[in-house]
């Protein structure tokens, strides 16, 4: 792993390919490379001459299946689960080529990305991380739901959920970067979701690539999938998978605390606009360890 503290591309292109759970289509993905400071950038190389797609959450354009982004006529969808396994492996700089606007939900975890980003391996680039460093607790709150951060000298994040749901229920977890492994403890959890839902997104007509091998799928009191569970908490890690993606929008690791309590993206994104928009609760630079 390293040190955190310096820019970091991937040492080699990596090849991806699998089904849009929306669309139902095949796309192919190649991750490439990238120089210091350009960020995450996904280009459709099936619409040639368009801009490219700067994952940042200004350029978000729709959050209500799945997290979209968009500019200048030209869409990428279904951008969440790649976007932790970048922050998740601390990759700053990297090219994302999709021949089609949704991209492949693999297994419904970010198991597929993180192994094949983590097999090509990481280089440290020469200038430093930029870091957003929390100075005051910012909170938004949606009834029971709330997302907050606490200035804290560390990169941590804790999810807790409450399903009113014998296999689900009550669920906590913290994740810290110093001590935690993205690709064991995170990458692995997959999207869940409870039965009665899947057959409103089908008479929707969304959903089409969805199936048991890319959810996790909840019926009344038992879960359909024969291999059962990946963690005993695999709800709240996934969770846990998608708060990391949703906060890498703001285009830098943020140094704090993250807290969401039933939190999903919707509630993720208006965090984020919050905190964004009160520009005395946070400043940028390079971390600012005790
Ligand atoms: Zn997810």
């Amino acid at each position: 792993m390293n040190k955190y503290y310096q820019q970091t591309t991937l040492a080699k292109n990596v090849a991806l390919s699998g089904t849009g759970v929306h669309s139902g289509k095949r796309t192919n993905i190649t991750i490439k490379p990238a120089r210091e400071n350009h960020g995450i950038k996904f280009r459709r190389v099936d619409l040639p001459g368009t801009q490219d797609i700067q994952a940042l959450f200004k350029l978000v354009v729709d959050t209500s299946l799945a997290t979209v982004l968009g500019t200048n006529g030209a869409i990428v969808s279904t951008i969440e689960h790649l976007m932790a396994s970048f922050a998740g492996l601390g990759i700053d700089n990297a090219l994302v080529e999709v021949d089609d606007y949704e991209m492949p939900i693999m297994d419904g975890s970010a198991k597929d990305f993180t192994r094949a980003l983590t097999a090509a391996g990481t280089i440290e680039q020469d200038a430093p991380k930029h870091f957003i460093i929390v100075k005051k607790i910012i909170q938004v709150q949606d009834q029971d739901k709330s997302v907050m951060v606490l200035p804290e000298p560390c990169f941590k994040i804790t999810c807790s959920i409450d399903f009113p749901h014998p296999l689900v229920g009550k669920q906590k977890i913290t994740y810290d970067r110093a001590t935690n492994n993205f690709e064991q403890d995170v990458s692995r959890a997959r999207t869940f979701g409870f039965i009665k839902d899947l057959e409103l997104l089908k008479r929707f007509s969304l959903g089409k690539g969805g199936s048991l091998d890319n959810a996790i799928v909840i019926d009344k009191d038992k879960i359909l999938n024969k291999e059962g569970l990946r963690y005993p908490d695999e709800f709240v890690r996934h969770k846990l998978l998608d708060s990391l993606g949703d906060f890498s929008l703001l285009g830098m690791p943020i140094q704090g605390h993250i807290i969401t309590h039933k939190s999903g993206h919707t509630l993720n994104h208006l965090f984020i606009k919050t905190f964004l928009e009160n520009k005395d609760s946070w400043e940028t630079g390079p971390a600012r360890m005790e």
